[in-house]
């Protein structure tokens, strides 16, 4: 097993506070069997998100201390066109506080109701704004994506053929553009090839569609890119990502990602009139289009932040090879979960891990409990509950994937806590038959994931 080492090293720590697994009992029955309810305080090891958590770095912290916070006209504003201009490619830029602000936007801008928007595989908030806008999502991923065993290196590509068969079915007229996401999440962060965007791309040209990008994720994919295209070993990641940029008319951003901040996004593209029609959007919901919701040094702390994650390739290979060395550890341990192994987070087969828990008794929000109380690590459920019900029927949705998410920050936990956290995982696999189903004593209604509450059935 390999571990590619950190290509940094330590200056500033935070302690975490180890407990006891008695302490840990009692802390997950009070948060009502519930990772998001915990209090952060009360974890040993976070694995329940890469968003936001990422740690900074010292020039990123200097930068801090040089924001310009005037209303209009700072001087980070200028410096953060800068450089996703040189990164990205793209002519415009429209700063959002998060990466949701900007699908905001551009949902808003281009979806008409009775719209269609073709997207490889749905993002959560990506879609709830497309819906919003009036528009309905179509998921046109290849088929590899939905089968957590599937070994298909690209398993973010498009299925052309069902991009075929949706524009027979409603005219190019109805489908404002195509949302081409990188490294998809609900996938298992899985990579999309740059075959299929150049395919992409001449069939949206063709069709007379434009071609939008989640943009949160394209230096992690990138990497993927350079590991398994051929034609793509030699060329640098900065490199790749600018290319995977030029086949797409704009995107949207979330900063909390590969971005390497705690906070920011941005809308950016080549159309001038889109453009023109974002500043005046972003006023309304986010701030002036010079700060778009973010202070100034957030803005200087994100530019240097989009300029690092390019700046060699050292960084993304020892951030996507730390998730594989998880992923490595597991597989050693015999510990289902998903392969390929993605770029972000591992994903455990909570069907394959629990069998003796059906899915009406929440398998995968038992497996997080469980790993809680084993280790101290915070994982996150991505199954039944988080699929919520069907509005007509009431029942609740039946993922065929029902998975715990461990998902690692970006340049924060070590080798060590990774082999902690898996060397845990591990013992609970060996007792899995002593973790009990749940019910729900609270549910709400909508994204009932994050709020619900949860009792262990005797
Ligand atoms: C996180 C994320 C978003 C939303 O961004 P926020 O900054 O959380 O609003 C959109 N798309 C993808 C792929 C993401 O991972």
């Amino acid at each position: 097993m390999k571990y590619v080492p950190e290509p940094f090293r330590i200056k500033t720590v935070e302690s975490i506070k180890m407990t006891t697994r008695e302490y840990r009992q009692n802390a997950i029955a009070e948060a009502g069997y519930n990772t998001f309810l915990l209090k952060s305080e009360d974890v040993y090891i976070d694995l329940l998100t890469d968003s936001g958590t990422n740690a900074m770095s010292d020039a990123q912290w200097a930068a801090l201390q040089m924001g310009d916070e005037a209303y209009a006209g700072s001087r980070n504003f200028y410096d953060l066109e800068a450089a996703v201009q040189e990164v990205y490619g793209y002519r415009y830029m429209v700063p959002t506080h998060q990466g949701r602000a900007a699908e905001h936007i551009m949902s808003r801008l281009l979806i008409k109701p009775g719209d269609y928007v073709p997207g490889n595989m749905y993002f959560t908030t990506t879609r709830l704004h497309q819906e919003l806008a009036g528009g309905a999502f179509v998921d046109c991923i290849i088929d590899e994506a939905h089968n957590p065993y599937s070994l298909h290196p690209f398993k973010g590509n498009f299925d052309l053929a069902k991009l075929e068969r949706l524009v027979r079915e409603v005219g190019p007229g109805r489908i404002p553009y195509v949302s081409c996401a990188t490294c998809v999440n609900m996938a298992g962060g899985q990579p999309v090839s740059m075959a299929n965007l150049r395919d992409l791309r001449r069939w949206t040209e063709r069709h007379g569609i434009r071609l939008m990008l989640d943009n949160t994720r394209t230096v992690e994919n990138a990497y993927f890119i350079q590991q398994r295209e051929p034609g793509y070993k030699d060329k640098s990641i900065k490199e790749i990502v600018r290319e995977i940029c030029s086949y797409t008319d704009g995107c949207t951003t979330s900063g909390k990602k590969d971005g390497l901040v705690n906070i920011g996004g941005f809308l950016a593209t080549n159309d001038e009139e889109f453009f023109t029609e974002s500043k005046a959007q972003v006023v309304i919901y986010e701030g002036l289009h010079t700060y778009g919701g973010l202070a100034g040094r957030d803005m200087a702390a994100f530019a240097v932040g989009i300029r690092e994650s390019v700046a060699t390739d050292d960084y993304i290979r020892y951030r996507v090879e730390q998730v594989n060395y998880l992923g490595e550890v597991l597989t050693a341990a015999s510990v289902p979960h998903v392969v390929p192994h993605g770029g972000h987070a591992i994903f455990l087969d909570a069907k394959a891990f629990l069998p003796h828990i059906p899915q009406e008794q929440f398998p995968a929000q038992a497996l997080a409990s469980a790993i809680y109380v084993e280790t101290g690590v915070r994982a996150m459920e991505r199954g039944v509950v988080s699929a919520g019900r069907n509005k007509d029927t009431g029942e609740n949705y039946m993922p065929k994937l029902e998975l715990v998410r461990l998902t690692i920050p970006r340049r924060v936990y070590t080798q060590s806590h990774l082999d902690y956290a898996a060397e845990g995982i591990a013992n609970v696999y060996r007792l899995r038959e002593q973790v009990r189903g749940l019910r729900f004593v609270y549910e709400p209604k909508q994204l009932r994931f994050f709020q619900a509450r949860f009792e262990k059935i005797k």
